[in-house]
């Protein structure tokens, strides 16, 4: 029972911090906060995601080609490109190796407004004494407080949950799922409650409104990730710095974007 509580609460945590730090903040700036803030938050997302801690200047860079390119060849992980998940994810995978080592110059456009701490994204993130010791705290975790053998199948999840999060909104959020509106890729929605990726799934509306911080378009859809911004923007911990849409379109705007793309 402790595993699995701690296997869910470190899950959401993750992408929690993934959909907050590294894709609303970092690639897309739609908030603003005080530099104290900014460190503390980018160390806690380290702190959280841990052996599998993405770059934020890596990820902002690949996401923004991601919304420049999408599900063109140029999109650095459009499923529709890829026999599989995993010929996706390594595709991906050596393009984000690639900036994070400074190989190979993005289009300018791309650069620039992601937070930089040297110390974390490059010493620590790359530090296979620090890798090794959060495989061997959350192995230890288990090893404490695992009730059955199956529950260790469960230990490299945790061990690259970045990446995990990544195949699963990257893949299911441009393939399977309904679309609110009509755009030229192929974003879906996948879930119309998404607490499973914290709001991530909701890709067709995030595409259409790339710069809404509220990744829920319709009445009945729930991003949390939203909801935790709004109780911190309300708190002054965070600034909202980009317009959100609440609940958007108008139900006739969203028939009518349907059926155009049904027509399609
Ligand atoms: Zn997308
Ligand atoms: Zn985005």
């Amino acid at each position: 029972m402790v595993v699995i509580a701690f296997f869910i609460s470190h899950w959401l945590l993750c992408v929690f911090f993934q959909s907050f730090f590294q894709h609303r903040y970092a690639a897309h700036r739609m908030y603003t906060m005080g530099p104290r803030t900014e460190r503390a938050v980018h160390l806690l997302t380290y702190l959280v995601q841990g052996s599998s801690y993405l770059s934020p200047r890596a990820y902002a860079v690949l996401h923004r080609e991601h919304h420049a390119f999408s599900d063109t060849e140029k999109d650095p992980h459009s499923p529709h490109f890829f026999k599989d998940v995993a010929r996706m994810m390594l595709h991906t995978k050596k393009r984000y190796d690639d900036y994070c080592a400074g190989r190979g110059q993005p289009e300018a456009r791309f650069l620039g407004g992601y937070p930089e701490w040297p110390l974390v994204d490059d010493t620590l993130r790359t530090s296979w004494w620090a890798t090794l010791g959060w495989v061997a705290l959350y192995t230890g975790f288990y090893v404490a407080f695992a009730t059955s053998p199956w529950q260790f199948l469960l230990l490299p999840i945790h061990f690259l949950m970045g990446p995990v999060h990544g195949a699963i909104v990257n893949w299911c959020g441009h393939k399977y799922g309904y679309r609110n509106f009509n755009s030229t890729d192929k974003s879906r929605n996948t879930l119309p409650v998404e607490v499973l990726c914290m709001g991530e799934l909701f890709q067709n509306n995030h595409h259409k409104y790339g710069s809404s911080p509220n990744f829920a378009a319709r009445r009945f859809e729930v991003d949390p990730t939203w909801q935790v911004m709004r109780v911190l923007a309300k708190l002054g911990v965070i600034r909202i710095a980009t317009p959100q849409r609440a609940v958007w379109p108008e139900p006739r705007e969203t028939a009518r974007e349907a059926g155009t793309a049904q027509a399609a």
